[in-house]
């Protein structure tokens, strides 16, 4: 997947949006969130995605399933899962203002073991909320093992199931986060987000250094679109998606 970027020297002055499109270009997205950007006339840049890696991934996820890689979908929007668990795990531990130093010593012993950390999210949302989550819905694991273990190649409609439910695995625990925390919920996004760009400032002082909040199906920041009522299905998601983060479009 791709994201587009315009080099903010060579466009600062052009009121002209077509004069602008001239500069538009691309990063292809990583397992970074912060990006060096060098235009052809050699101006540097750095670029940090204000997002999350559940988000990202989620992201990958459709957009593979627009460019017709459905396995490759069903991969990304596991490990979708997998870091919204994680990222549960941390922000709540903040929440409860449990000690960095200590999270970190805890985290090094489930970071590389799926099954503990999904076994540290149920009793960490049972801790914070005071009842037991939701039990994760079977049909994920059955598929997903079936495409990660056996080389089976799901058609466009079982990725686009399997991520509608992955999707409501995540966003309404997402909501009853931000909604019981209110407060805290933005500000712990913003502040994690904000330490890393301002890390990338100093790391890389006299260079511009911007922030980049993309609409994806899963953002922190606008959480507030998903409050209306109306239920929204991945496949109407898709069709509202920008075509621009694929990387078929040169
Ligand atoms: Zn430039």
């Amino acid at each position: 997947m791709k994201i587009p970027v315009l080099c903010s020297q060579c466009t600062s002055h052009t009121p002209d949006i077509q004069e602008i499109n001239k500069h538009s270009r691309s990063i292809h997205v990583t397992d970074s969130i912060v990006y060096r950007l060098e235009c052809p006339k050699g101006h540097i840049e750095f670029l940090v995605l204000k997002h999350f890696a559940h988000e990202i991934l989620f992201e990958i996820g459709a957009q593979a399933i627009e460019d017709g890689y459905y396995r490759e979908a069903i991969s990304s929007f596991t490990s979708s899962l997998e870091r919204f668990y994680e990222f549960f795990i941390r922000i709540t531990c903040e929440f409860d203002r449990v000690d960095k130093d200590e999270f970190n010593k805890a985290w090094r012993t489930i970071s590389s073991l799926s099954e503990r950390q999904l076994g540290a999210y149920i009793f960490r949302y049972l801790s914070h909320f005071g009842q037991a989550p939701a039990a994760p819905n079977n049909k994920i694991k059955t598929l997903r093992n079936k495409v990660i273990h056996k080389g089976y190649i799901p058609s466009r409609n079982e990725a686009l199931n399997y991520g509608e439910r992955i999707l409501n695995e995540i966003m309404p625990i997402l909501l009853e986060l931000r909604d019981k925390n209110e407060f805290s919920f933005s500000t712990y996004c913003n502040e994690y987000l904000w330490d890393i760009y301002q890390n990338t400032v100093s790391e890389n002082k006299g260079y511009q250094v911007s922030q980049s909040d993309n609409p994806f199906i899963l953002n922190w920041n606008r959480l507030n679109f998903e409050c209306s009522g109306e239920k929204i299905n991945l496949d109407k998601r898709l069709k509202q998606r920008p075509k621009c983060y694929s990387v078929a479009n040169i």
